[in-house]
């Protein structure tokens, strides 16, 4: 990789293996929905896939403190609503402690041991309708970035395809792996 650099030796812009930095808000139908004000900014490495394709895409080419709108269409983003991804389940199948109201988020363990999450959508008598969808699926995102900082990615991070910053934490990333 050879970077064009700046008198600090940092990448000039943003491009693949480059840690970029940014701060962002996440804009819904007219509401914000996420936002890095009370984190800061996220960190990530640029071309392995680690935010969403059609923010990452537009992203390419900006310099430190930059900002940008950027819209991103639901297929580009959290992805189109699947008619399929919706289960109706007997209540007697629940644990008794889940509240059977409709908006509830469900944490569900499928028959592979994989975490998914779901919302109830219907309550009814004896049954309840879980939406497997991402909350954000269908939806057009709009996202206004503004690049906080840009430096060049460790061969170690570019082996492991994603960010050591402050909280990296080794033994936990021991028992991930
Ligand atoms: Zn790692």
């Amino acid at each position: 990789m050879e970077f064009a650099l700046d008198a600090e030796n940092k990448p000039v812009v943003v491009e693949d293996d480059v840690v970029v930095s940014l701060n962002y808000t996440l804009t819904v139908d007219g509401e914000v929905v996420d936002s890095s004000e009370e984190d800061g900014p996220i960190s990530f490495i640029q071309g392995y896939g680690n935010i969403i394709p059609g923010l990452e895409r537009e992203l390419y080419g900006m310099r430190t403190g930059q900002s940008k709108h950027v819209s991103v269409s639901a297929a580009d983003g959290y992805g189109t609503v699947d008619p399929e991804a919706v289960m109706e389940v007997p209540t007697e199948e629940l644990p008794a402690d889940i509240p059977l109201e409709v908006g509830v988020e469900l944490e569900i363990l499928n028959e592979d041991g994989e975490e998914l999450s779901a919302v109830i959508t219907k309550v009814g008598e004896k049954t309840i309708v879980l939406d497997f969808n991402h909350p954000l699926a269908g939806k057009q995102l709009e996202f206004d970035v503004t690049i906080t900082d840009l430096r060049a990615a460790t061969p170690e991070e570019l082996d492991h395809g994603h960010v050591h910053d402050e909280d990296y934490d080794e033994d936990e990333e021991d028992e991930e792996n």
